[in-house]
């Protein structure tokens, strides 16, 4: 019997290179695409360690947890690492980065995080592109959590190494991930005598064995039911329309800001400021006295299906993330969200306001609709 997912015919190279040209469609970009297949985290660690080395003097901007390991990579390159770190509940400026370069004149690398769906922030990062751009460094950026979200143009912003993933706001699969690639950056990796060849990591042999020739032949089997689900929401979204997928993810996040304010109890928006926050998912404080991870484990348990989670480590105790990407980047699934965190904060004690939350959630979309 012949299986839907198992019993495919072969993925053929072309269908392969027009996959990736869908992609750079979605990017507006005429850069190279390597698309790799594996989590984001392949082409991310694949790209620091095929650009940097000794020689390199890195700005590793901090704004979430990928920063902290996008500075490991690059030290353990060899790299010299300038950390630039912000608190999470804002996002770095131009002028920080600015500054950074004035008082280190060595930075010929920048790596930055696009929109963080950990810490719900998000970078400037057509004003920091800007900068970048006029010292002549390269650009590195993790765009896995606004790709789909809010406007990715690596051209556009002189984004050198642009790394999406399709598992956030794309509505995807984790298993595939993609890097555009600048002609300036594959220079700097042709010099660098430490990037990965023969390697999983390794973006030149892509370039050598896949790009160079034409995209003719692919270098091994690729991960075929990867490739076809990347197909399907790169499909998606086309059909729906970029500019109208990005709109759910931004007034997703504007109905959840505006509803968490609404709902009280002592529970804030954890961005203070709506320009830092990122459409892909709203971060949120626990009220004083309260557990991020068990006020979410309760609300979880009162309605499974919302698209709750606390933060990541240590930011567990404090931080509720509202993940409402993908399919969940929905005003319902907004409310669903705010009324089972209201439900869990009232059996602590706490007063809360659920019909206003709800209410503000659906006055955002009028005022939004007049406006
Ligand atoms: C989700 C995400 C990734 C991918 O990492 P996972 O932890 O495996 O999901 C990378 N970078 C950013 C900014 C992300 O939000």
């Amino acid at each position: 019997m012949t299986h839907p997912f198992l019993d495919l015919a072969p993925l053929s190279a072309a269908r392969f290179a027009s996959i990736e040209d869908r992609v750079a469609r979605l990017l507006d970009t005429r850069q190279d695409i390597v698309t790799m297949q594996g989590e984001a985290l392949l082409p991310l660690e694949g790209a620091i360690r095929s650009a940097a080395g000794p020689g390199t003097t890195a700005l590793n901007v901090i704004t979430g947890p990928y920063g902290q390991t996008f500075g490991d990579w690059l030290r353990d390159c060899g790299a010299t690492v300038i950390d630039l770190a912000v608190p999470f509940h804002t996002a770095v400026t131009a002028e920080q980065v600015r500054e950074a370069f004035a008082e280190h004149p060595g930075i010929d690398f920048v790596s930055l995080v696009h929109a963080e769906a950990a810490t719900g922030n998000t970078n400037p990062v057509a004003e920091i592109g800007e900068v970048v751009r006029e010292r002549g460094a390269l650009l590195y950026l993790d765009a896995v959590a606004s790709i789909g979200a809010e406007p990715v143009l690596p051209d556009a912003w002189g984004v050198d190494l642009c790394v999406i993933g399709a598992q956030k706001a794309m509505g995807g699969p984790a298993g595939v991930s993609a890097v555009s690639v600048s002609e300036r950056a594959w220079a700097r990796m042709a010099a660098n005598p430490g990037a990965p060849r023969r390697s999983y990591l390794s973006l030149l042999d892509w370039k050598q064995r896949w790009i160079d020739g034409g995209r003719k032949s692919l270098p091994h089997a690729p991960a075929q039911l990867e490739m076809l689900a990347l197909e399907a929401c790169v499909e998606r979204i086309e059909a729906d329309g970029l500019n109208a997928v990005m709109a759910r993810h931004r007034s997703a996040a504007e109905a959840a800001r505006a509803g968490a304010r609404a709902l009280g109890g002592g529970l804030e928006p954890y961005v203070y400021e709506d320009r830092d926050a990122a459409p892909v998912a709203t971060t949120l404080r626990a009220p004083s006295g309260v557990v991020a991870s068990e006020l979410v484990a309760q609300a979880l348990e009162s309605d499974p299906a919302v698209p709750l989670a606390a933060g990541g480590g240590a930011l567990a105790k404090e931080m509720i993330r509202v993940n409402h990407y993908g399919v969940d980047a929905t005003r319902g699934a907004v409310r669903a969200s705010l009324a089972a965190l209201g439900a869990a904060l009232t059996s602590k004690g706490l007063t809360v306001d659920v019909e206003g939350a709800l209410r503000a959630v659906d006055d955002n979309r009028r005022s939004r609709r007049a406006g």
